[in-house]
């Protein structure tokens, strides 16, 4: 076994649909990006159990939804329990099977367990309405689970990603089909043994494993049963599923791509913004939507935070993510890699310079790139365009407030924006201004549980995490109340 778990129980490679575990002959290998070693054997399902999957789903739900919410809520806190019971494990699990550093990891599963806490409370707060109207009527609002709920989700969060998303469906009363990346199902089985082990009923979460996933998605957009889609992940593959579930007019919630600018102006505090960009570049080695893709810096302080933000990158130890003295791990996969290598050429060919990295790094495998800072870039080249997903930092100049303000609006993209400066007037000016449903003032760590994720533009629809977050998962009824 090439992971080492205090419970080794946890490494799971069959799918679970109806609360059963479900062995396949058919089989994919989950590699570890660092050593190319094979972590498991995964069961490759298709069409036909993703239908299982659905009915199961339907059939759990009808009793689910009319329990009590403190039920629900009570079964879901166990669940939050059992993942933090479980952390260094799932830690380890998720640092094997992605690459992630293991510092992140642990801290990816405390923000995925913070997502079933916080939703197990908010089972408890789907309030409706009375509307004042005539005297002879009362206009009552409720609100209702949506129905059988369709999860989609990437490898580069390999538990949060699925909390956020299972935690308020199961919290308002659906029941869910989720399909984890190829790349990263062990996370996701883990997660759904533990929510077995706290007694989540047989059925309501349900994990299909599969390398295809045009017939699973396929699936799971053509049932009339799936009332919801809920898809983290490119926003090419965000299209595809949108149009997909026009067929059935389903609800969805599309968490996409991103093309995040940091905007450092003149009164920042210089070293403040440094830190916050590498932390924000370099996470998860670039691979996360919210990651800095753009840094537009004022002019006049554009040589001296190119100096120190470069020195900083340098300093960054890049290697495999279980051993704790690494700050930065491998790509997901060499095509990855190759993807980023290319951008990086694009942008020196098109006049760009290499102020650190920019190589490949072979001696350590094939999926490691050096963490890259690209000066003189400008706006017509790959990397300003393009999501980079990859440990490459373009750094751009502008001369004022209106043109910073357009450079970042320059993109189809709209998800997560940081600013840096000391005037509160330009706070607001800026804030306003720029075209994204998150902005971070002066920090760069602006998630959590607590707020509500998600974008503009071609980044999304809907939102996911805080209080707002449950309402994608219930539709609203309304009932007049006549004769009075
Ligand atoms: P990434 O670039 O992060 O891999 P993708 O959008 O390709 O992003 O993948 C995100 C998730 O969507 C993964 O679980 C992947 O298997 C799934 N996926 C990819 N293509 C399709 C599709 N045509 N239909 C349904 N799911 C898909």
């Amino acid at each position: 076994m090439t992971v080492c778990l205090d419970d080794p129980s946890l490494l799971i490679a069959d799918s679970f649909i109806d609360g059963q575990w479900r062995s396949a002959t058919q089989r994919f290998a989950v590699c570890n990006p660092a050593t190319g070693e094979t972590v498991a054997e995964v069961a490759n399902l298709g069409a036909a159990e993703t239908r299982e999957a659905i009915a199961a789903a339907e059939q759990a739900m009808a009793g689910w939804r009319a329990r009590p919410a403190k039920e629900r809520s009570v079964l879901l806190r166990g669940w939050f329990d059992q993942i933090l019971a479980h952390q260094e494990d799932l830690a380890r699990l998720m640092t094997a099977e992605q690459g992630k550093v293991l510092a992140e990891s642990r801290l990816e599963i405390t923000y995925a367990a913070s997502f079933v806490e916080w939703f197990a409370e908010e089972a408890k707060r789907i309030y409706g309405d009375i509307i004042p109207g005539t005297a002879d009527r009362r206009s009552i609002v409720i609100k209702q689970p949506v129905g059988v709920v369709a999860a989609i989700t990437p490898w580069n969060f390999p538990s949060a990603m699925i909390t956020r998303k299972v935690g308020p469906a199961l919290a308002a009363g659906c029941a869910v089909v989720l399909k984890p990346a190829a790349e990263t199902p062990l996370s996701a089985l883990a997660l759904a043994e533990l929510a077995d082990r706290a007694g989540i009923p047989r059925g309501l979460f349900n994990v299909v494993t599969g390398t295809d996933a045009v017939a699973i998605g396929r699936e799971l957009t053509d049932s009339a049963v799936v009332r919801k889609l809920t898809f983290t992940g490119s926003t090419p593959v965000g299209k595809q599923l949108l149009s997909q579930s026009a067929e059935t007019v389903k609800k969805v919630s599309m968490e996409l791509g991103g093309n995040a600018p940091i905007l450092v102006f003149a009164d920042a505090d210089l070293d403040a913004a440094v830190q916050g960009a590498v932390a924000s570049k370099y996470r998860n080695a670039g691979q996360t939507c919210v990651c800095a893709n753009r840094l537009l810096v004022q002019d006049s302080i554009y040589d001296t935070f190119l100096e120190k933000f470069a020195a900083r990158v340098a300093a960054l130890q890049v290697g495999d993510g279980s051993d704790e003295n690494n700050t930065l791990g491998p790509l997901i996969d060499s095509r990855a890699r190759a993807k980023v290598s290319d951008m990086v050429e694009d942008a020196v060919s098109a006049g760009a310079r290499i102020a650190t990295g920019g190589e490949t790094l072979d001696c350590l495998g094939p999926n490691f790139y050096q963490p890259t800072v690209l000066a003189d870039v400008t706006a017509d080249m790959r990397v300003f365009r393009e999501e980079i997903f990859g440990p490459v930092a373009p750094v751009l100049r502008f001369h004022d407030e209106a043109e910073a303000i357009a450079m970042a609006n320059d993109t189809e993209y709209g998800l997560a924006a940081y600013l840096y400066t000391s005037d509160i007037g330009r706070v607001w000016r800026v804030s306003e201004a720029i075209e994204y449903g998150m902005v971070g003032v002066n920090e760069v760590a602006i998630t959590s549980e607590l707020i509500p994720f998600g974008g503009v533009k071609e980044s999304g629809l809907g939102r996911e995490g805080s209080h707002y977050g449950i309402d994608d998962y219930l539709d609203i009824k309304y009932i007049c109340m006549g004769g009075i």
